[in-house]
């Protein structure tokens, strides 16, 4: 099979919440995580943080670390939301910080280029408000807005990719849905800004992910994406496959239909769970997508579907997938 398959590399930190502070295991350095993540089968990429987590570690060390794995990139997350971003990146209410945060991110896009790496992945988080009466919306969403269009305009040959999600840690993210980044990609109006669709993200919004990927498509944004699953009051990260796996598989039709031939990329946090085991569970279940899309009635499909025959539909889906384990 050629679908190439990626991870987050945080999926293979440790990690720490407002409970156990303590953290959920022994601190690891992305040497570690990029260690764990060689001994899952059939993983090629990984989305690296900047800067790179548990120590000082050069572009040079990362490389061989992903080489001796057969690991590349393919994307930079600069790290836009971490403490000194508390109040915003791209929307703080202090220039210096805007501006600390657009030093980050051209940084980051300089470790893109060195690695090859496909985009710059933005996920302003910090990037939005939680009270009622707490910003002005017009001056937050046109400064979140011009964020990332500097960023577009000054670094022409790479891609940028805005990561929506509902909320949290804001109340309210900026980005929140596939409506409102679609409108600011256009509103942009450079041809390197997409988005990157978090199928648990979309979920979490109240969006069906498939008909998000289909809208993204339409306009031409779909730069990247990535899965997991959720019980959809939270962006829970669970393994994807294991709450809603005929959304997923519905996500995975759409991709097919527009041949759609990006990275099939994971993005989970198995806080007790072991790491390798998750991520291969993962993706165990996305190869059974891939052969439920090969052997899918589509004519048949298509015909149900003109007819918004939903029971004639899943019946076809159900039968494609279930079938395929
Ligand atoms: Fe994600
Ligand atoms: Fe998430």
């Amino acid at each position: 099979m050629s679908q190439r398959f990626g991870a987050g590399i945080w999926h293979f930190a440790t990690y720490v919440d407002r409970y156990a502070t303590d953290g959920y295991g022994d601190p690891r350095s992305v040497i570690d995580a990029i260690d764990l993540a060689g001994q899952v089968n059939d993983l090629s990429v990984v989305d690296l943080n900047y800067p790179f987590f548990g120590g000082e570690f050069t572009n040079d060390q990362i490389k061989e670390a992903l080489d001796r794995n057969k690991l590349s990139v393919i994307g930079i997350t600069p790290e836009m939301y971490t403490r000194e971003f508390a109040k915003g990146a791209f929307t703080n209410p202090d220039p210096g910080v805007r501006r600390r945060a657009h030093e980050l991110i051209t940084e980051a896009c300089d470790v893109v280029r060195y690695f090859g790496a496909e985009y710059v992945k933005l996920w302003p988080g910090q990037d939005g408000w939680d009270y009622p009466f707490q910003v002005d919306h017009h001056a937050l969403w046109q400064n979140s807005m011009d964020g990332v269009g500097r960023l577009a305009s000054e670094n022409p040959d790479l891609r940028f990719v805005i990561e929506y999600k509902p909320r949290e840690p804001r109340v309210h993210m900026s980005y929140s849905s596939v409506a409102r980044t679609l409108l600011a990609i256009e509103k942009i109006g450079l041809p390197n800004v997409g988005i990157l669709l978090d199928f648990g993200h979309a979920l979490y919004g109240g969006e069906s992910p498939a008909d998000s990927a289909a809208l993204a498509i339409d306009y031409g944004r779909l730069f990247g994406m990535d899965v997991n699953d959720n019980f959809r009051s939270w962006d829970d990260d669970l393994v994807a496959g294991t709450v809603h796996p005929i959304e997923l598989f519905e996500f995975f039709h759409v991709l097919h239909k527009n041949g759609w031939e990006g990275v099939w990329q994971l993005d989970q946090f198995p806080f007790r769970e072991d790491s390798v085991a998750a991520a291969n569970h993962a993706v165990d279940f996305l190869k059974t997508v891939s052969r439920a899309l090969d052997v899918l009635d589509e004519d048949a499909l298509a015909e149900a579907q003109a007819n918004h025959d939903a029971v004639t539909a899943l019946r076809i889906a159900q039968k494609a997938l279930f079938g395929s384990w």
